[in-house]
């Protein structure tokens, strides 16, 4: 199937009026560019809001906040399911407005749509399973009554890794347990954001229950609405070091956080692995989203039997790669920076330098549309230290650096030897061993035998820097409601 860059969608988003406060689009005095990093080209000027517009969307989150909360957990499940079959309906216009301003191909785009819809139809129906029960006192007499409700206006900050799943995971539990929410979405992809608030005001969202704010100054919005005392909820996606500014801010007025943070997450190869299940694995859990990804394997500790097997394969699957703009038909695309370009090619020669060598790299796009384009081609490092600086920061990037490991207790300590703990897999044909090596494993979510752990039906999140709380499953609808307890006495 081939897409083209979605001009219409983008006519009818007006983004120069990209404010969206109480169900309409508004202005603002500065714009800015909205850029696509296959090319570096502007695609679109974007309202920028500031401490006003902050205000303006919590006004209008506020004063719709109660009937909202109100509302027949049903027609609130109702709105969410609508917006889901929205979402599908308009699966391939949304997803090349993805690769447009992230870059990513079509391919991780299209997955991406259905998964971020997959949010809004699983809290659907968790909306319509209200939590609460009832029960004596184990003394006899008081009957204990136990309820929830909705936080309160809840704050989103979200990425632009999945400038659509990332925000539907947190907007589909918000409505669902009737928080209105205002969100601020990363400055490089508003423009799939206001395509979402647009598509639920279709779906039905009453004006107010859901506002954006772009922006390019982040901190004066976002401080602006944890200082605010309407706001009851901060529902964080990003880095570690800008969530842990976040969590010291939300301490002043205690406000309920959950936090996705960053990971690096090892991706461990027994001797007695199907090695071929485990590369085409690495190839999704290292590949997809271009590397850029929280859940991307960042570290390929490979068993010293099978390392140079595992590491051919690799490298074979890893050239069969095609690198460039997403409407060129590739499978990788830029990342999403120059920033981020020199980043990276900084930790490989590094890595080099500390002894590690190149197996495998593609080379740069030779498309002259491409020649301007963020891009860094996919590469194999081999030989790597276990203490290479490599292995201990977050790539965000397509680089496999396979470090070589003979001792089952030692790849467990090397594994949980980071700040971070989100994902981790491990492939072995003894499933004992995988379960009893996932358990010993400091991270929120294990893939066993499997590349991919990102699941609506499934908790998502991170221990240790990696995170508070869960989205997706039970959990994720949890975050957004408080329980109260009333305790009756009807002797
Ligand atoms: P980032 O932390 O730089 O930005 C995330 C969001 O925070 C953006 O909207 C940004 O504008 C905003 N922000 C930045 N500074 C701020 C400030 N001072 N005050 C308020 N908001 C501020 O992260 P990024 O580069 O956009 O995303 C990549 C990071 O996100 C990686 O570390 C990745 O692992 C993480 N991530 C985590 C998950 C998860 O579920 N755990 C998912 C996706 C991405």
């Amino acid at each position: 199937m081939t897409s083209t860059h979605p001009t219409t969608l983008l006519a009818a988003l007006d983004a120069a009026h990209g404010l969206r406060i109480g169900g309409e689009a508004h202005g603002a005095a500065v714009l800015f560019a909205d850029c696509d990093p296959a090319t570096g080209l502007p695609i679109a000027q974007v309202a920028d809001g500031g401490a006003d517009a902050a205000v303006a969307a919590v006004d209008a989150a506020s004063a719709v906040f109660p009937s909202w909360a109100e509302a027949a957990p049903r027609a609130r499940s109702e709105v969410l399911y609508a917006a889901f079959e929205l979402m599908l309906a308009e699966r391939e216009e949304l997803a090349s407005l993805i690769s447009w301003e992230n870059g990513k191909s079509l391919g991780d785009a299209r997955a991406e749509v259905t998964y971020a819809a997959e949010f809004f139809r699983w809290f659907a129906e968790e909306a319509a399973r209200p939590a609460g029960s009832y029960g004596s006192s184990p003394g006899g007499g008081t009957r204990t009554i136990v309820t929830s409700r909705p936080v309160g206006v809840a704050a989103l900050v979200t990425p632009w890794n999945f400038p659509a799943a990332m925000v539907t995971r947190k907007i589909g539990p918000a409505l669902a347990a009737g928080c209105t929410v205002v969100i601020k979405p990363a400055a490089e992809t508003p423009l799939t954001m206001l395509a979402i608030a647009d598509l639920l005001g279709r779906a039905g969202a009453p004006p107010g229950t859901v506002n954006v704010v772009p922006t390019t100054d982040p901190e004066t919005v976002v401080s602006s609405w944890l200082a605010d005392p309407r706001v009851r909820k901060i529902s964080f996606t990003g880095s570690t070091g800008v969530g842990r500014h976040l969590l010291a801010q939300a301490a002043d007025r205690v406000v309920n956080s959950s936090m996705e943070l960053g990971g690096n997450a090892p991706f461990i190869v027994a001797p007695d692995a199907d090695l071929d299940a485990a590369v085409d694995a690495a190839m999704v859990a290292k590949f997809r989203n271009s590397g850029q990804a929280c859940t991307a394997a960042n570290r390929f500790y490979v068993h010293a039997e099978v390392e140079e097997e595992f590491a051919r394969r690799f490298g074979d699957a890893l050239a069969a790669l095609r690198v460039g703009s997403a409407f060129s038909g590739a499978d990788l695309g830029p990342m999403i920076s120059r920033r981020a370009v020199e980043r990276i090619t900084a930790s490989v020669e590094e890595a080099v330098a500390s002894g590690a060598r190149i197996a495998q790299q593609l080379p740069r796009p030779e498309d002259p549309d491409d020649r301007n384009g963020f891009f860094f081609p996919p590469t194999l490092l081999v030989e790597v230290r276990a203490d290479a600086a490599i292995v201990s920061e977050e790539i965000f990037g397509p680089v496999a650096p396979v470090v070589r490991w003979t001792d089952p207790d030692e790849v467990v300590a090397l594994a949980n030897a980071t700040e971070y703990g989100l994902a981790a897999y491990v492939f072995s044909r003894d499933l004992g061993w995988a379960l009893r090596t996932a358990e010993r494993i400091e991270a929120g979510m294990v893939g066993i035998n499997r590349g991919v752990v990102s699941d609506p039906s499934a908790p998502f999140g991170g221990v240790k820097q990696s995170g508070l709380g869960r989205e997706g499953a039970r959990q994720g609808f949890l975050e957004y409601t408080e329980t109260q307890y009333l305790s009756v006495d009807w002797s």
